[in-house]
């Protein structure tokens, strides 16, 4: 099998002078060792540079499929380039759940812990705060391991590909739970502003679709533990009748689950199906995440600018993610709510209103996500990071020549 060309958006061709697909970690490590220039590949879900090289590609996709619960330690260890969707239902017939899943099954889980992947929830952490240890190749060929508690570690876990190739990942597995997915539709933005921590906090997880062209949220999708029934109003909303897609005139059928029939987690925690093509499969997305105590006031400088957003979008969602203590997580001690936007795929009407976004969220030191189109600067980014001179330095001490630098890298730590 031959290693994609260009990222899952193809907005980003490739310029990698070798592409690789290992079937082996042996073969990993001579690849590595024997290298000048390496970047790891998941699933290329990416919408900027970040997994881009102009020297070694390599697709951790062909490595051997592990998947290993540990129902004692309530873990699984799985090899790093296996997709959310070839792992979630081997955990539930375990009994076992991932907290959190990002909205496609499709993304490999090394790729989404490396970027900080995350889904929605006031209480779930991103994806990669669920790792308890990984296994890379480092720049020498050597294969190493890390565990939470080493020195080091609450760098390695959201990465950016700079640290290595990561072969394997052990995951904290908690008890296999069911939900119910409820959609509401117009939710009046005034009633909104009213009760944000109310509504944010209303199911185990929450997001809210909005395409800023009126005063009023869509959508509200509602991933509850809870109760067989909702009621048909909710704070001005009214409950959906049918399945929806939250991008308005697509039909739901690539959606998971909706009208309150319960499932397992895997089954709604995405909301989309791993069958099929993921959200409108023809877009460029952008996310930024703010103190959750600044919701009220992010919300209304996107709201002030939404000529200038809505042209561009298709669909933004605000979800929240709890904070941890992962150095470059875009949660890093803060409890977030993020705004994410999928755009039609124009760049420069793309270009032009992510800077309106940047400019309104600027107030609220917005971290942008690792894995999407953002023209954040250097120097704004290392000044919302409180660890990021001590993730330079692990980059630094582990990989001395540069081996896992690219240009994304360069441009935010500076060229060496
Ligand atoms: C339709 C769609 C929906 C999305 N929804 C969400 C969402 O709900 N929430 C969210 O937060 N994000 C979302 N994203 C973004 C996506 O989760 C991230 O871009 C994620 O990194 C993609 O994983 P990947 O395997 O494709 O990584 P890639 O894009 O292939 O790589 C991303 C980074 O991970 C590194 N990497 C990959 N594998 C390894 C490895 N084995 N070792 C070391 N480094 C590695 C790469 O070097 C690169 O730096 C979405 C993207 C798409 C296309």
């Amino acid at each position: 099998m031959t290693v994609a060309r260009t990222n899952w958006a193809r907005n980003v061709a490739f310029s990698a002078e070798r592409f690789h697909r290992p079937e082996s970690v042996d073969e990993l490590r001579q690849i590595v060792g024997s290298g000048r220039s390496i970047r790891a590949l998941g699933t290329g879900h990416s919408f900027n540079t970040i997994a881009d090289t102009e020297g070694d590609l390599v697709s951790v996709a062909g490595l051997p499929p592990v998947i290993d619960i540990d129902e004692r330690t309530a873990t699984v260890t799985v090899s790093a380039g296996l997709r959310f969707g070839e792992v979630t239902a081997a955990v539930d017939r375990a009994g076992f759940a991932f907290h959190n899943l990002g909205s496609l099954p499709h993304i490999s889980i090394a790729g989404a812990c490396a970027t900080g992947t995350h889904g929605s929830g006031v209480t779930n952490g991103c994806i990669a705060t669920a790792v308890r240890s990984l296994e890379l190749v480092s720049a020498d060929g050597t294969l190493t391991s890390i565990s939470r508690g080493d020195t080091g570690f609450a760098g390695s876990v959201v990465a950016l590909g700079a640290l290595g190739v990561v072969t394997r990942l052990t995951l904290d597995l908690v008890p296999a739970f069911g939900l119910r997915q409820w959609v509401y539709e117009n939710l009046p933005a005034a009633l909104l502003r009213e009760s944000f921590e109310e509504v944010l906090a209303a199911a185990y997880s929450v997001s809210l679709f909005t395409d800023w062209r009126d005063d009023r949220i869509n959508q509200v999708w509602l991933k509850s533990t809870g109760a067989e029934t909702a009621p048909t109003t909710w704070l001005g909303a009214t409950l959906a009748d049918g399945p929806r897609h939250p991008v308005p005139g697509l039909e739901p059928e690539p959606c998971t689950d909706q009208l309150g029939v319960v499932g397992p987690w895997h089954a709604r925690l995405p909301h989309f199906r791993p069958d099929f093509t993921p959200s409108s499969g023809d877009e460029l997305q952008s996310e930024y995440f703010v103190h959750r105590s600044d919701t009220v006031a992010a919300f209304d400088a996107l709201d002030a600018v939404r000529e200038r957003i809505s042209p561009a979008l298709q669909i933004s969602e605000i979800r929240t993610v709890a904070r941890d203590d992962l150095w470059l997580s875009p949660a890093f001690e803060r409890d977030c709510v993020a705004f994410h936007f999928t755009w039609h795929p124009e760049p420069t009407a793309v270009r032009e209103a992510v800077r309106a976004v940047e400019a309104a969220l600027e107030p609220f030191g917005a971290r942008p996500h690792w894995g999407k189109v953002h023209s954040t600067e250097p120097a704004a980014i290392r000044a919302l990071y409180p660890r990021f001179g001590a993730f330079e330095e692990l980059m630094a001490t582990s990989d001395p020549a540069g081996k896992f630098r690219n240009g994304y890298v360069d441009r935010l730590f500076g060229t060496r």
